[in-house]
Parts: structure tokens; sequence; C-alpha cells
């Protein structure tokens, strides 16, 4: 373990002035990915600006708009179990409760789990090159173990994934991140958000050094009856997604009136194609338009030597979401239909 100083703050801009000063300062909240990071001499903040306490951000608020506002340090069992996520955006609480372990899902926040790393082998292995983590040394990732790899949006510096399952459902429910820094507040649609690795993949997102997270605000509540989070991995619980896909419909009688879908797993950031959610609009819902809309998605994509498979499991995957979604069952495990 590398010495580094710590500090409390009690405020944003006292937490923002801490972080500002030093550009080797890290931001902790729950600690579940910065802890394990820094245990593997990947993170070596000088300085740990503890979030843990700041006011104002532990709170679940209606917006004037109708939306809801789900501050930084809410942890993601309290957000998963909250009646007004549950009852308004089921698809949200339904990715919640797919990562990782209760434990962990106690501990974690949604500020954290936005800003959480990828789960490549060597980016946390100090002992190999990485691109994302010493820039500029390589990527082994690209001709060695890939199977967890990203099919889409890759760069030749980087084909790591954003390893998270609520970031999906917040890429299909178009949240808001807001944001503080030295220069006040501003709001990041979250496609925004997340970057792609281009030719700098240590950068995960477009957020300052000195930026704090305060909170996500979705937009006004839909897609509250069809839905489904669809995670597949290698063990049934307590395992990263291989691919997923969130998805959320809203029917207009017979033919689908609204559709959004994100994948997970398969790439830098959480994947969102507008142009294949366009095309299922006024179409009846069935496998043909569910495949037509996956392939759209999936365009471009590119397999590595170990993770070629993902393409054919994605379009699947997107497939079966969508067919679930249309038919309204029951995916979240706060879903009162199913308790
Ligand atoms: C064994 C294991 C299994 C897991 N499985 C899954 C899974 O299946 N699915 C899944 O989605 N996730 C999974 N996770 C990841 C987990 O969800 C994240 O570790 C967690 O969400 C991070 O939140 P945190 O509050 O602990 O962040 P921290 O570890 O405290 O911080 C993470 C990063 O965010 C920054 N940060 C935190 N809060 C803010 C803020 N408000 N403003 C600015 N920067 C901030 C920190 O500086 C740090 O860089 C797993 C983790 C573990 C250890
Ligand atoms: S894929 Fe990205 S994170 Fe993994 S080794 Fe390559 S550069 Fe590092």
């Amino acid at each position: 373990m590398n010495r580094f100083s710590y500090a409390r703050p009690g405020s944003v801009a006292e937490a923002v002035r801490e972080v500002s000063t030093n550009p080797a300062a890290k931001f902790i909240a729950g600690g579940t990915n910065l802890v394990d990071l820094m245990k593997y001499n990947v993170e070596r903040p000088t300085h740990v600006v503890d979030l843990s306490r700041l006011p104002g951000l532990k709170e679940i608020e209606e917006t004037a708009d109708g939306g809801l506002r789900i501050g930084a340090l809410v942890s993601n069992t309290a957000a998963a179990y909250d009646e007004r996520v549950k009852e308004r955006y089921p698809l949200l609480a339904t990715t919640l409760l797919a990562g990782a372990s209760p434990q962990l899902r106690n501990a974690a926040t949604t500020g954290g789990n936005l800003l959480q790393r990828t789960r490549c082998y060597y980016f946390y292995d100090s002992a190999t090159p990485c691109n994302k983590r010493e820039p500029g040394s390589g990527c082994p990732a690209k001709t060695g173990l890939n199977r967890i790899h990203a099919i889409l949006g890759t760069s030749e510096a980087c084909v790591a994934t954003n390893p998270s399952d609520m970031n999906v459902a917040m890429a299909a429910l178009e949240a808001v991140v807001k944001v503080a820094g030295p220069n006040g507040e501003r709001s990041v649609p979250i496609a925004e958000f997340h970057r792609l690795p281009g030719d700098a993949p240590e950068r995960d997102t477009t957020l300052g050094h000195d930026e704090i997270i305060l909170g996500v605000e979705l937009p006004e509540p839909r897609f509250t009856t069809h839905y489904t989070y669809l995670k597949l991995r290698d063990r049934l619980s307590y395992a990263f997604a291989l691919v997923s896909v969130a998805a959320a419909l809203e029917m207009d009688g017979d033919t689908i009136g609204e559709a959004r879908f994100a994948l997970g797993g398969v790439a830098h950031k959480p994947w969102r194609v507008p142009e294949a959610e366009a095309l299922l609009r006024g179409s009846a819902p069935g496998r043909e338009a569910f495949a037509a809309a996956a392939d759209r998605v999936l365009q471009g994509a590119v397999g590595l030597e170990h993770n070629a498979f993902k393409i054919d499991l994605a379009r699947r995957a997107v497939i079966r979401a969508l067919s679930q979604a249309a038919a309204g069952t029951p995916q979240s495990q706060t879903d009162k239909r199913i308790q």
C-alpha cells in the first residue's frame, strides 16, 4: 500500500478544493472499487478525499419536471428499493439488483457506480503493460486474454468495456449527470458522460479531475410496463455481464410507439444507437423487427480471438430482451407482480 493523506470535507465546495489543488488526489465514496485498485497498485492517490459524510447527496428527490434526482451518495441498495424508483423506473431498479452482491450494493454509491473502472485483467495487473493504466505502454488484451472485451467502439489503444449494470439502464432512460467543479455546476447527458477509448483510454469519462458528481436526474417516468434487463454472464450471480441489454418499450395498441435499448459488456460505454430504436417505432413487435434492430445496433461489431462469440450472443440477447419487454414479462425482483 502506498502512503496517502486523508480528508473528510464538510461541503461540496471544500471537497472540490481538496482535489483541484492536487492532481494526484482522488475522491472516495463507498470505496468498493477504489480501495481494490489501490491494493493492486493501479490507483496511487497521494490524497484521498472522503465524500461519504457530505451533506445533501444522500437524498432521492422529485424534480420540478416530474422526474427524480438520485444523489451521488445514495447506495445502490437504497436506490433499488426506493418506492419511487421501483414504481417509476423499474428498469433501473432491476439493473441495480443485477449488480455485484447485497453487501457490495449496500456500500456502492450512485456516483461510484458511474465511475467504476473496467475489469480488464491487464488493467488490474500492474506487472503488465496497459494503455489505460500507463498511457503509451501498450494493450496486451488485443492479442491476449480478451474473452470479456469490447466488440464495438474499440481503438488501437484499448479494447476494454464499461462493466456497470446501472449505467446501461441510465443510458436507456436518458439520465442526466449533475456535476460541480471550481467553475460551478453543469449537467451532462449520460450519452456524453462515458467516452470511447480513442487514443486516450486512460480517460473513461468526460468528467474533469476536479469535478464531483452531485447526482443523477431521471426524466419524467416512462417504460414502466414493458421493460427488461437481460444480463448474460458466466455465473448466475456475482459476476459481471458478458453481454447485457436494457430494453424499454411503449406500446401503442398493437404496435411499438417508442423504443429504447442499450447494451452493456460490449463497449467502453453503454452502447445505444438511436437509429436502431427508430427502426422499431411503428412496427409490430416480433422477431423480424427485433432482429433488424439488433443488426443495426451491432453494425460494425468486430470480434477478437476469444470474444467473437459476443456478436451472436448480443444479437440474440437484443431479440430476447425486446421480446420479453414487448410481452410485459416481469423482470424486476422488486416488481409487485412477482412478490
Ligand atoms: C467483487 C465485485 C463484484 C462486482 N460486481 C458488479 C456487477 O456485477 N455489476 C456492477 O455494475 N458492478 C459490480 N461491481 C462494482 C461496484 O458496483 C462498484 O465497485 C461500485 O458501484 C463503486 O461505487 P463506490 O461508491 O464503492 O465507488 P468508489 O470505489 O468509492 O469510487 C469509484 C470511483 O468513483 C470516484 N467517485 C466516487 N464518487 C464520486 C463522486 N460523487 N464524484 C466524483 N467521483 C466519485 C472515485 O474517485 C473512484 O475513482 C462489483 C464490485 C466488486 C468488488
Ligand atoms: S484493453 Fe484497455 S484496459 Fe485492457 S490492457 Fe488494453 S489498454 Fe489496458
